[in-house]
């Protein structure tokens, strides 16, 4: 069905919040209504989570390295 290409196409977009409220009501029906998609869905706003919890661990190993390199600096 075209629904779902529809859904698929615009899975990123809704994952982010960029869509508008009535596409995001017509995905989100779409999704609770197929299988398929909200397969589709929950693996990429997981793949999404990951991505995000790496990136906020990543930070404070950076500011860490950049803090050892500020101390080594004026030592
Ligand atoms: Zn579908």
């Amino acid at each position: 069905m075209d629904d779902c290409h529809d859904a698929l196409h615009e899975l990123y977009q809704y994952i982010d919040g960029e869509l508008t409220e009535g596409r995001r009501a017509d995905i989100t029906s779409h999704l609770n209504a197929c299988g398929e998609c909200f397969e589709a869905f929950d693996f990429q706003a997981e793949l999404r989570q990951v991505v995000a919890h790496k990136c906020r661990d990543e930070v404070p190993e950076a500011l860490k390295a950049r803090v050892a390199h500020l101390i080594e600096g004026e030592a």
